[in-house]
């Protein structure tokens, strides 16, 4: 049976063919998911398959999304593929990160080695795909960077045009900058993210562009890849833990289908539990979780975080992910400037770095040990969501001591590691290094 849309609400369920252009479920307005039939899969035949790929020079093959296809079952025409050699990133042993959040062993993969520099490349394949088989020409997206910076770079390569919105003024330059360099029409404007998106919806509707929003299925369809090509590259060895960031909660959602997914076809014996952490200034998830998940979901009215990517008050996806977190018993965790700051600055002694969402990971591990949640002992795998120049302007900050919160709290640079100015003296300069 070819995969088809269905409405993720349980009451509501409806079923739409797997080509029809829909945000939400124009019964009851739930969100929608890609539903997939595996009935027929064969899971060690399958790992043979994607272990063959790897000696193959396909660009299908090449890339660590479309090496897994048998798990992305929607595309029925691979010439309508969208690639740019996304996935295929490191799983990095990360010892200082171990040490600091006070576990024995640590594993990062990091999603900052993608083309455009974060994970979102593992989804925009899948719905760059989607719109080429849908035939469009234009894409949009509203975002807080990495997902138009993606889009970005998806749509030129594919030649449509992409049209983003993002809030004025509250964006990392690194993101922005590849935007602009992919030429998308780039509009800013005077709202915050939650806002635009409800705007951006009318606007798609009355004009015809096709969103690739984290709300867009065929993107979470592609997120799945992650856990997938981390599986693989353990050897199928399934983890206690997964750790990551959330902000719309698209990552997650997608995560939790993916292993659910592999479970079914019997590629892992068991499921691994995902720890969910936000920024404490836009944590409507982890507020929720604390509740029990009691209704109402309340979103935060002015999210406030320097981790830009995760400073979403009111994240499209909390219905999935609420969903995901019950079926691994997973935890929603939090972190605060300060810490996810000081988190950031030890990945950066790991040798690699990441932007400041994705430092919310070793920070919130970290505050889970220290809790008890998750034991000294236990497997872990954190995910890395974007790359250390994404936000150099935090990075420098940090390091020179001028960081500031939203709140205007100045952040201590714990592990700061500023410039050191010297005059052109080599005595001068031979004495410093002899004090280091
Ligand atoms: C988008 C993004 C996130 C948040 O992911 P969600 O799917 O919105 O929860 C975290 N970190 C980085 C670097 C991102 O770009
Ligand atoms: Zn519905």
């Amino acid at each position: 049976m070819p995969s088809r849309l269905v409405c993720f609400n349980p009451s509501c369920a409806r079923q739409f063919p797997i080509d029809a252009v829909l945000y939400e479920c124009p019964a009851c307005g739930g969100l929608t998911a890609v539903d997939n039939d595996f009935n027929q899969a064969d899971a060690s035949l399958w790992k043979r398959t994607w272990d063959e790929r790897r000696l193959s020079r396909e660009p299908l093959d090449v890339s660590g999304v479309w090496r897994f296809r048998e798990m992305l079952p929607f595309v029925e025409d691979p010439a309508h593929v969208v690639t740019i050699r996304e996935g295929n990133t490191p799983l990095f042993d990360a010892l200082p990160a171990a040490s600091y959040a006070g576990v024995d062993a640590l594993q990062l993969k990091h999603q900052g080695y993608n083309p455009s520099g974060s994970f979102k490349d593992n989804g925009m394949t899948a719905g760059a795909t989607q719109a080429r088989r849908l035939g469009m020409q234009r894409v949009a997206c509203v975002s807080t960077g990495n997902t138009s910076a993606s889009m970005a770079a998806y749509a030129a390569s594919a030649g449509m045009q992409a049209v983003i919105f993002l809030p004025h003024g509250k964006i990392a330059y690194g993101k922005l900058a590849q935007a602009l360099e992919f030429g998308a029409l780039t509009v800013q404007v005077e709202a915050n993210f939650d806002q635009i998106l409800a705007l951006v919806r009318e606007l798609a509707a009355r004009i015809g562009i096709y969103l690739l929003n984290s709300v867009n299925p065929f993107r979470i369809e592609g997120q799945k890849s992650i856990v997938i090509e981390m599986l693989d590259q353990r050897n199928w060895v399934v983890p206690d833990w997964i750790v990551l960031p959330g902000g719309n909660l698209g990552n997650v959602s997608a995560l939790g289908k993916g292993l659910r997914e592999l479970y079914q076809i019997g590629a892992i014996s068991k499921l691994p539990r995902i720890a969910v952490v936000q920024a404490a200034g836009s944590a409507p998830f982890h507020e929720y979780f604390e509740r029990g998940f009691q209704a109402p979901f309340r979103p935060v009215r002015s999210p406030e975080t320097l981790a830009t990517a995760i400073r979403i008050g009111d994240p499209v996806s909390w219905p999935k992910a609420q969903f995901e977190i019950e079926s691994c018993q997973g935890v929603v965790a939090s972190a605060t400037e300060q810490e996810i700051a000081d988190a950031k600055a030890i990945v950066g002694r790991c040798g690699f770095g990441c932007e400041p969402a994705s430092a919310a990971t070793v920070a919130g591990l970290k505050n889970l040990v220290a809790a008890g949640t998750i034991p000294a002992d236990a497997d872990v795998v954190g995910i890395l969501t974007g790359h250390l120049l994404k936000d150099p302007d935090y990075v420098y900050h940090y390091h020179t001591g001028g960081l500031t919160a939203p709140d205007g709290t100045k952040l201590q640079p714990t592990f700061g590691n500023a410039p050191v100015v010297m005059p052109n003296d080599a005595a001068k300069i031979a004495q410093l290094l002899e004090s280091q």
